[in-house]
């Protein structure tokens, strides 16, 4: 078998594997309320970029020591966390970001990194193989940088081409819609993209300040022709069509935000925050914070809520509204097809996780069954 094909069959593998281990996760995540879903944890501040629109990067911070973020991954994993993903700053400025990814996916969890992609060479990508990688994201601004980003098309195109020839995690390139970018440029992004076999996702960038104004019409129609070129896991497609819609019109969401439980937001100093944009809330150090911490957090609400462009806090509360209000959830994330019946709009696996997991159905003894089978293979025992 030619190198070619030995990648191919890898991508594959590991795809498997990941599809499997998110099935857990999302099952984990219908069974309990009480661990995180998804951390992000910031091994550097500093970033060798300085996008206009960030409040997140300094140009001095010195890497956190590896031994202080090992620790921080043994603390998170305690907790529960599903997925832990290292950002910045730029996390490839750390010098053992990939023993940081290898440490994370030792543990069963779920790896991300969240790069500009400037650092990325193929010999990187092969490291970021062997240590066990589940998912990078780059976002690219722009065709041509300017002063306002840097992440651009042109710089970075040769690093996508290596990402598609040799990476075997998922990588996904984030096309971004916002007051300070150019939708034309949105959509030559997610062409070449396309081209390359890679996945595309939309985002909305707020501006310096942290709003998003509402889209005009030339950017509405520019944001409709990106959702139909972005990936359709059926997250996603929930996503955009509960979140986005609301936010490029300008109108705010109704929903629970789970952060400083479901998400947390670890930064350099080991303070859990609510997220990003929202530090200083409740920074309480990783190693005093409880399963107590977590409860309280839960049912606060956040006032920032209905304007926020947080999309991954997002994708994590329809995993809790869905085990909170099951019906009334689906009807949202996936609306019937016109005339036909209230399942018709969801696919397969959501059906099928919703009607093993959730209650309120009438349980059959072969549901029964196939329940304990299930909640074996995913091993949603461990957080009850
Ligand atoms: S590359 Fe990312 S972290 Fe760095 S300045 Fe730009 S948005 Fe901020
Ligand atoms: S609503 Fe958004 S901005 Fe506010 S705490 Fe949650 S994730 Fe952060």
């Amino acid at each position: 078998m030619n190198s070619t094909k030995k990648i191919s069959l890898r991508k594959k593998i590991n795809a498997t594997k990941r599809r499997f281990r998110e099935a857990k996760m999302i099952a984990r995540g219908l069974k309990s309320k009480n661990h995180p879903i998804l951390v992000h944890l910031v091994p550097i501040r500093r970033c060798n970029l300085s996008c206009t629109y960030c409040n997140e990067f300094d140009d001095f911070s010195k890497p956190v020591p590896k031994e202080e973020l090992l620790q921080r991954i043994d603390l998170l994993s305690d907790l529960g966390a599903e997925n832990i993903h290292i950002s910045g700053g730029e996390p490839l400025l750390h010098p053992d970001a990939e023993e940081l990814i290898e440490y994370i996916s030792s543990k069963g969890i779920l790896s991300g990194l969240l790069t500009n992609g400037y650092l990325l060479t193929i010999e990187r990508i092969k490291k970021l193989n062997k240590a066990g990688l589940s998912y990078l994201q780059i976002s690219v601004d722009n065709v041509l940088p300017n002063d306002v980003s840097k992440k651009s098309l042109k710089v970075l195109d040769q690093k996508l081409q290596w990402l598609a020839e040799h990476a075997e995690f998922d990588v996904s390139i984030n096309s971004v819609l916002g007051t300070e970018v150019s939708g034309e440029d949105a959509i030559l992004v997610s062409e070449r993209v396309a081209q390359l076999g890679l996945k595309s996702t939309v985002g909305i960038i707020h501006d310096s300040s942290g709003h998003v104004k509402p889209f005009d019409e030339k950017q509405r129609s520019i944001y409709a022709q990106l959702r139909t070129m972005a990936e359709k896991s059926f997250l996603n497609v929930a996503y955009y069509q509960q979140f986005q819609e609301n936010l490029i019109q300008g109108q705010p969401n109704q929903w629970h935000c789970g952060a400083g439980t479901r998400y947390l937001y670890v930064c350099e100093d080991g303070l859990v925050h609510y997220c990003s944009q929202q530090r200083g809330y409740p920074a309480i150090p990783l190693q005093e914070y409880t399963k107590r911490h977590m409860e309280l957090e839960y049912s606060k609400a956040k006032p920032c809520a209905p304007f926020c462009t947080i999309s991954c806090v997002h994708r994590v509360a329809m995993i809790d509204h869905l085990r909170e209000k099951p019906m009334e959830a689906l009807q949202r994330f996936f609306p019937p097809k016109p005339g036909m019946d209230e399942r018709s709009g969801m696919p397969v696996p959501v059906r099928f996780l919703t009607w093993l997991f959730l209650p309120g159905n009438q349980t059959s003894s072969g549901k029964r069954i196939l329940r304990r089978a299930a909640e074996k293979l995913f091993g949603v025992q461990q957080h009850n």
